[in-house]
């Protein structure tokens, strides 16, 4: 069998062959005598992949209210700033195994085990947004990301009932306010308290929404409530 799905991809990338997704050069894949991993490779050429740029804690110390710890896997900057739009505006459906290695690379690199988690959770969207958007990017990235832990992913334990205005469109002061933890509800509190809870996001900007999602957390009862996006703005 591996070597019939090999051959077949083989023949296939011959036939149809991949380009990069960021810049469209071709790709090309030495043969090999067995399956090919799914990595990086697969979707990014070798300069987009020296673009990445892997986010290190040291490039800034925003600490967010009621959130223990915060890890991000890449600047939003360079290919990240291309992929994120990409896959979130327009759907792109190839973007998705894309953002699933690239978290799986950030989350093998991070020390994201340290803390012990026993909920992985979306930063939820309101329905209207849910409907428009037709998927939440956030929960994509709370799935692989409770694949990769090994621990439970929540559905539905925090809602998002009253559509604000996009945070993308307002700048800092005004994304703050716009925020409060009333814009999200626990409907089943008794389901998370007591609860170690990471909470994941595509991009951390100023943390406002992450805050307000953290500060309604706690409020239900979790014990505690950090952090996860797959990219991180570098305010100045
Ligand atoms: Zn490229």
């Amino acid at each position: 069998m591996i070597e019939i799905s090999t051959f077949t991809t083989a023949f296939l990338d011959i036939l149809f062959p991949r380009r990069c997704l960021i810049c469209s050069v071709f790709l090309f894949h030495p043969l090999s005598g067995s399956a090919r991993k799914q990595s990086l490779e697969t979707y990014l050429c070798p300069a987009c992949r020296q673009h990445l740029q892997v986010y290190a804690t040291h490039l800034d110390s925003v600490r967010l209210l009621d959130v223990e710890k915060v890890f991000s896997g890449y600047l939003y900057a360079g290919p990240l700033e291309k992929i994120i739009p990409a896959w979130k505006y327009h759907k792109r459906n190839e973007f998705f195994p894309l953002v699933g290695e690239l978290l799986e690379s950030a989350l093998s690199r991070q020390e994201i085990l340290t803390p012990a988690f026993d909920l992985v959770m979306a930063i939820p969207l309101s329905p209207s947004v849910l409907r428009k958007r037709g998927f939440n990017q956030a929960f994509f990235i709370a799935s692989v990301v409770s694949a990769f832990l090994k621990q439970p992913l929540a559905r539905n334990l925090l809602i998002k009932h009253i559509d604000t205005p996009h945070q993308a469109s307002l700048d800092r002061r005004a994304r703050a306010l716009n925020l409060g933890p009333e814009n999200f509800q626990v409907p089943e509190p008794d389901r998370i308290v007591g609860r170690n809870i990471l909470l994941c996001d595509d991009v951390l900007t100023t943390g406002a929404t992450l805050s307000a999602a953290a500060r309604t957390l706690k409020s239900a009862g979790a014990a505690s409530v950090s952090a996860l996006t797959l990219a991180r703005v570098v305010l100045d």
